[in-house]
Order: C-alpha cells, then structure tokens, then sequence
C-alpha cells in the first residue's frame, strides 16, 4: 500500500513540475520486482527447451504427496534381487526369470546370492523380467504387450516381497525424498489380513453381505491387534534401515510420513474379496494409519468385469457400516479395444456413486462414460480428485498425449494429482511424471505448484486442512496450537515453507 502511494505522490509532482517527457517516463514505468513465484516460472519457462535444466528444475521442487502408490511395486529389482539374495532365495532360468524359495540347487534355478557376479546374464535378464527395463514390445511378436508384461512382473517377485516389509517402508520413503515428497500414500496388505481371508478362502458365496459379514466380524479385533504389532515391529526396522535414530538420518528419507491403503484384489472370488474388503475397512477405521481403502488388479480381467458392480456393492455396504472410512478406488483403467464398450461406460460412476469413492486413481476412460459431461460435473462438484499416473497409463493401456484425459478433468474443474503408481516397475520417480505433465500435457509451474499443493489437500491425512484455516491467516501461537491438532495441515504447512525456499533459490 505505501508504495502504491509513493507511486501515486510520485506521478502528481511529475505532472506538476513537467509534462511527461520521454525523459522521465522509462523511471515511472519501470516493471515491478517480479515475485518469487514469477521468477521460478521464468525459470521453469526457460528448462522447458532443455530436459535435463527441467528435470534438475522439477526434482528440486517440493511436491507434496504421492498418493497413488502401491508399496509392492515401488521397489526397483534390483532392490528385490538384493533380497532376495539376502534372504537366500533363488532365481528361476526361464527366459522371464523369476523369485524363489529354495532349495536353489533344483533344475531351473539358480542361488539369488552372488547371482550378479556369477550369472551376469541371468542377472541381467532377471532385471528384464522384474519391470519394464529394455522392454520392446512386439518387435518378433515373443514379447507379451506391455499390460501383460506390466502385471506379470507382481508375479515373479512376490517371494520376496512377502517377507520385506521393512525394507519396501525404507525404499519407499528413500525414493520419496529423492524427489523431494513428503508424504506417500501406499497401498499395503500386512500379512495378518489373511489370517482373516482364509477363514473363507474355500467357502461358497451366497450374495448376502450381512451373512458374510457376521462370519467375519468376531475374528477383526485380533486383526486389528496383530496388524498393528506387525506395522510397529516393520516401522521400527524401517527407521532401524535408515539410520533414523541416529545423527544422520539418510536423506531425509525419515521425515517422510506414510499414510497406508489396505485393499482388495478385484480378480478373486466374492468371499475373499468381501474378506479382503472387510479387513481393509476394520484396519482404517481402527488404525490411524490406515487412511483409506482401495481396490487393486487389472480391472479388464475377466472376473474384475463380471464381478465390478458387486464389488462396487461391497464397498457401499461397508462403507455404510463404517462411514467414516475414506475411499481411493482404481476405475476406469481402461481403454478402448482393451474390453468391449460396454465396460467402459460405468466404472467410474458407479466408484462414485455406488461405493462412495472419494478418490479415483486413473480414470482414463472417462470420455466414455455414459452421460459423462453430468458425471464430470459431479465430481468436480464434489471434490473427488482424480490420480494422474502417466507413464503407467502410457506402458499398461497405450494411452498418452493428447489422448490422456488430463486436460478434460481439468478443463471440468476435477481435482487432479500426479502419482507414481508403480515406481519400481515402471522404472519412474515423481519427479518424471511432473516433467511428463510439463513437456507432454503443458503443464505450466503454477499447474504443477497447484497440483502439488491439491495432492496433500485431497490426502486421506488425518485432520483439518490449512487451506482457508481462520488460525493460520497469520503466523503465532493459534497457528502453531491449530498445526499441532492438524497432521493435514502441518504438512501442507511444511510444503509451503518449502516452495518458499525453492521460489527464493530463482
Ligand atoms: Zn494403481
């Protein structure tokens, strides 16, 4: 305000004294000191010509939080031919190599420990067949399409994931911090939820929700007790791995906080994925630390199909039991040619509509949706945020560029975030899908700074928001006793302090 008067005074003296000559006008007229965040899109403006400035510029971004993650997919093969060579497993000679168990001296298999040094070949083929790396697909017609290559990979290291838990919480957080976020969302299973799914892993299954729930409601407080004993006992290691009590915390990997979806696998049969569901629900409504609920597989298997309105059914009578329970479902992971089109005309809706979703993670096939102008409205209405997974959506489905509904949640006022979901896999960070937003979608840095602040808003954390917090329109005591009450608004305190030191550094 005091300059603007300044401004003002200064004008009426000039009028007064001189007519405004050329002499004096460039003085009056000299531009404003751009702000921090001006200068930081000239920066971003300025790398967009060169993808290395643009990946130095946006890795040092702070980004907030990741919040379509799955926490078994997020490490890179090598991390899991690490352990599995730690843990003693062994690695199958197929052309697509394989974890596991022992003994390793069998036909077809080889020790995992030394295997690099060994085997180099095998190792090297092994690094192939656990992800996406050196994939090239259809040059003979011998590679399978990257969908299937993409999913088959969960298969061929799910030995040693079983027993990793530790050591998938510390690379995930590792990974998250290299890329300056603060905050991942990861979809979890602990292996005491099947404690409770093999209860009825061989039992028929009759439709009738309140039956199947009775079966299973006097086995969840054990669950929820050996549940939480096996995330404290994981947790403790994970911060063991990473050096997190001692003076030199690695990277600041332990400052990254966790926030975990349990899930159901949508290719099952009915009884293991009410099982799996119900478990999911007890967990978040139990455990802080379960946030949410999620629904994962490939949702153009054949049973995913037959079984998605049921499954959406599900989720609508336990979320009614448990109302409070938040929902990131997976809908429309499709595309066309990928399932007849019928199936891509009510995912979506029904995610929202029938289970209550406050999250969908994709949602590629919105285009196709029936009436999908009104549903557009209706979730941006809602706030129900869609997560952005472009490299995945480019490997599994074929879908990127102009294609890729981006532009279309966003021209409709959908919230949208980008996420990693599988990291490891894909062979990706975060930091790679916001410079695929830049220089494949035009994303501008305002974009991306909006994105990265949405992605801790639409967040299952705990907690009020800081966004419009009355307690914080200034810093003080209110605001530090309101941050304190609020682990939401803390990190979204924590990131705006960040994009203020990484505004200043431009
Ligand atoms: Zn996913």
């Amino acid at each position: 305000m005091r300059a603007k008067n300044r401004l003002v005074s200064g004008l009426a003296v000039a009028a007064g004294l001189l007519t405004l000559s050329s002499a004096v006008a460039p003085a009056l007229a000299a531009p404003p000191v751009p702000t921090p965040e001006a200068r930081a899109s000239a920066a971003f403006d300025a790398a967009l010509k060169n993808r290395a400035a643009l990946r130095l510029f946006l890795q040092a971004m702070p980004k907030g939080g990741d919040l379509h993650n799955h926490l078994s997919g997020t490490p890179y093969a090598e991390d899991f031919l690490a352990w599995a060579d730690a843990d003693g497993l062994c690695v199958t000679t197929d052309v697509q190599p394989a974890l596991a168990s022992g003994p390793c001296d069998a036909p077809g298999r080889k020790p995992a420990r030394g295997l690099a040094k060994a085997d180099p070949a095998l190792y090297a083929r092994a690094l192939n067949s656990l992800s996406m790396l050196n994939y090239n697909p259809g040059a003979d017609g011998a590679q399978a399409s990257g969908h299937d290559q993409f999913f088959s990979t969960f298969g061929r290291f799910g030995a040693v994931t079983e027993n990793n838990l530790p050591a998938m919480l510390a690379v995930v957080r590792e990974y998250a911090a290299g890329d300056h976020v603060g905050y991942v969302e990861t979809s979890v299973n602990p292996g005491a939820i099947y404690d409770l799914v093999n209860k009825v892993r061989g039992s028929a299954w009759d439709g009738d929700f309140d039956k199947a729930f009775a079966a299973l409601e006097p086995g969840i407080p054990d669950l929820v007790a050996k549940v939480r004993a096996e995330m404290d006992a994981a947790e403790a290691e994970s911060d063991r791995r990473l050096g997190c009590q001692t003076q030199k915390p690695r990277q600041g990997a332990c400052a990254v906080a966790l926030g975990y979806q349990a899930f159901a696998v949508r290719i099952l049969p009915p009884q293991v994925v009410f099982a799996q569901l119900t478990a999911a629900f007890a967990l978040a409504d139990a455990d802080p630390r379960f946030v949410g609920v999620n629904i994962v597989a490939p949702e153009d298997n054949p049973t995913s199909l037959a079984d998605y309105r049921l499954h959406m059914r599900m989720l609508g009578y336990l979320h009614a039991r448990y109302p409070k329970v938040k929902l990131s479902l997976h809908a429309g992971e499709l595309t066309l040619g990928l399932v007849p089109p019928r199936d891509l005309s009510f995912h979506i809706r029904e995610a929202v509509e029938v289970a209550g979703a406050a999250r969908i993670g994709h949602g590629v096939d919105i285009a196709h949706e029936a009436e999908a102008r009104d549903l557009l409205k209706r979730m941006a209405r809602d706030k129900v945020a869609v997560e952005i997974n472009l490299t995945s959506n480019d490997v599994i489905l074929g879908v990127k560029g102009a294609d890729h509904p981006l532009h279309l949640y966003r021209k409709a006022g959908v919230p949208v975030v980008l996420s990693t979901d599988d990291e490891g896999v894909s062979r990706i960070d975060l930091t790679n899908e916001y410079l695929r937003a830049a220089t494949e979608q035009g994303l501008t840095y305002r974009d991306l700074k909006a994105i990265a602040r949405d992605s801790l808003e639409y967040a299952f954390v705990p907690g009020k928001s800081l966004r419009g917090a009355a307690e914080c329109a200034k810093p003080g005591k209110a605001c530090e006793a309101f941050l304190g009450a609020n682990p939401k608004a803390q990190l979204q305190w924590k990131l705006e302090r960040d994009l203020e030191a990484f505004e200043a550094t431009h």
